[in-house]
């Protein structure tokens, strides 16, 4: 506690006007300060300090390292792991830089922009960049983490159309990371996370996307070994314009589906078409012959309007539990698994969803960006969720269990953005053989790992 209490007296006396927007425990708005996405997640940081800008970036860390505190950076909140806030340590608040600015084809973006801000801008014209399927979640660690989501198998994961990122170092140097400067800084922010700076500012390509078509179809979850099987052929083959994500899930009891299938458990597959009304008839046709869909419900719609459709349902606060993997094949031994666990689904929130990295996404090799696993075919996340607190052990049985019984199908690794604390070990086995080339480049940017409040790439040790 007098740890705490001393930095906030610090802040007074070290970070002049800044120290305005810094607030510490006992200071009005703490609690909503420090609160996260996650609710399982309950950090108290000593400081949070809400920064404008890069200079602003640069005096918190400055502060942050002269005081010996452990440093967490905050873009949108929503890590299941609860990454952007830390007990006892400084917290950056990127949530006031989040301007965003659309030019012809590119779309620039503040490093605590939300992808809500972002794909309203970039709607506007009629373009998108590739981002995940909650637009309230944050640029910057998706981005950081890789980014999957609707428009993957169309125009790749999101770090494929990042073109460039202003980032203030560990030592408050500010630069800027592309293909021409500082290119190994620039590999390894696509798909490492926020291991090696604060991102400020990230330049995307944005792509000719406005009306897709889009929605559900939902079979019985009796019928997962069918639609499964269907799935693993179907995604990897279709045209780049189809999208897909398989779910096990329970249907929510909204106005947007029949009454009566309201709570039934289902599977599911989420699609997106980028293309015409008559293409996406066209290239779905085979779905109507899998099994007895109990619903079919592919419209037109705005890009960014679906963007924030599951908004509602994924709302700050929820109890979050997360397990994840990436997979190669979804064998018939795996179907049988997920029925199993499917069928458990312990709440209505909680689900697993299987994305699709097919199509565009595997135009880029392996070593080509941090993003190791680019030969996978799936990225696969268990994710157990209620609004109450007292499910909490449920969710994470259930997750775990899921988890346990259906990892040894997968290729090893998961995707960063669907992982909690798992360990090192997980860590490595993620990056795989990109891990050394990472840790290389942490030890050049980041040599005393003052970011490591992260998925951790721990700084390569000198030679000799
Ligand atoms: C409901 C829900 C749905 C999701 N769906 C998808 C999906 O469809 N596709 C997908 O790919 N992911 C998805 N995610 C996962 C999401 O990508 C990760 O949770 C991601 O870490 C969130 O980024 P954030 O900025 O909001 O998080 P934060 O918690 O703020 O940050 C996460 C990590 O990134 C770092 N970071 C964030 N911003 C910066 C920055 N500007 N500079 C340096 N480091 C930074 C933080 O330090 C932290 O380590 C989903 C998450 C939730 C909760």
């Amino acid at each position: 506690m007098r740890a705490t209490t001393s930095l906030s007296d610090a802040a007074q006396r070290d970070l002049g006007g800044l120290a305005e927007r810094a607030v510490g425990p006992g200071d009005p708005g703490y609690d909503e300060a420090r609160a996260v996405h996650n609710g399982m997640i309950d950090r108290h940081p000593a400081l949070i300090v809400r920064c404008t800008s890069a200079d602003e970036v640069a005096r918190t860390i400055a502060f942050a390292r002269a005081h010996d505190a452990p440093l967490a950076v905050r873009g949108g909140g929503h890590n299941g792991g609860g990454l952007g806030v830390v007990d006892d340590g400084v917290v950056i608040d990127l949530s006031g830089l989040d301007e965003v600015v659309v030019g012809p084809d590119v779309v620039r973006a503040g490093g605590g922009a939300t992808w809500a801000q972002v794909d309203r801008a970039t709607g506007e014209h009629g373009r998108a960049t590739p981002a995940g399927i909650i637009s309230t979640t944050g640029v910057g660690g998706l981005t950081l983490g890789g980014g999957l989501g609707h428009l993957t198998r169309r125009y790749g994961l999101t770090i494929d159309s990042l073109v460039g990122a202003d980032v203030v170092l560990a030592d408050g140097t500010q630069v800027h990371a592309s293909a021409d400067e500082h290119a190994d800084l620039f590999w390894a922010l696509r798909g490492g996370g926020g291991n090696f700076g604060v991102v400020t500012s990230f330049t995307f390509r944005c792509h000719p996307v406005s009306t897709v078509l889009a929605g559900p179809t939902f079979w019985p979850i009796e019928q997962t070994p069918e639609v499964m099987r269907f799935f693993r052929e179907f995604i990897t083959a279709a045209p780049r314009a189809v999208n897909g994500f398989f779910a096990l899930m329970t249907v929510p009891p909204v106005d947007l589906f029949p009454p009566e299938l309201h709570l039934r458990k289902v599977a599911a597959i989420m699609w997106c078409v980028v293309g015409s009304e008559e293409e996406a008839s066209r290239y779905l046709a085979p779905v109507h012959d899998v099994g007895t869909p109990l619903l079919h419900g592919v419209g037109a719609v705005p890009h960014a309007a679906l963007q924030s459709l599951f908004d509602g349902l994924y709302t700050p606060g929820l109890q979050c539990y997360w397990r994840a993997d990436f997979v190669n094949e979804i064998t018939d031994e795996a179907i049988e698994k997920h029925l199993e666990w499917g069928q458990k689904l312990p709440t209505m929130h909680s689900t697993m969803h299987m994305y699709a990295i097919s199509g565009a996404a595997h135009d880029v090799g392996p070593a080509d960006t941090a993003f190791s696993y680019r030969d996978a075919n799936f990225a696969e996340v268990i994710f157990g969720v209620d609004p109450d607190p007292a499910n909490a052990d449920t969710l994470r049985d259930w997750c775990i269990g899921y988890y346990d019984d259906t990892h040894e199908y997968s290729a090893g690794g998961a995707y960063v953005n669907f992982m909690m604390e798992e360990g090192q070990e997980r860590v490595r086995a993620t990056y795989r053989g990109n891990y050394d080339r990472l840790a290389r480049i942490k030890a050049q940017y980041d040599p005393n790992n003052v970011f490591r409040i992260n998925q951790n790439i721990q700084p390569a040790k000198a030679a000799g």
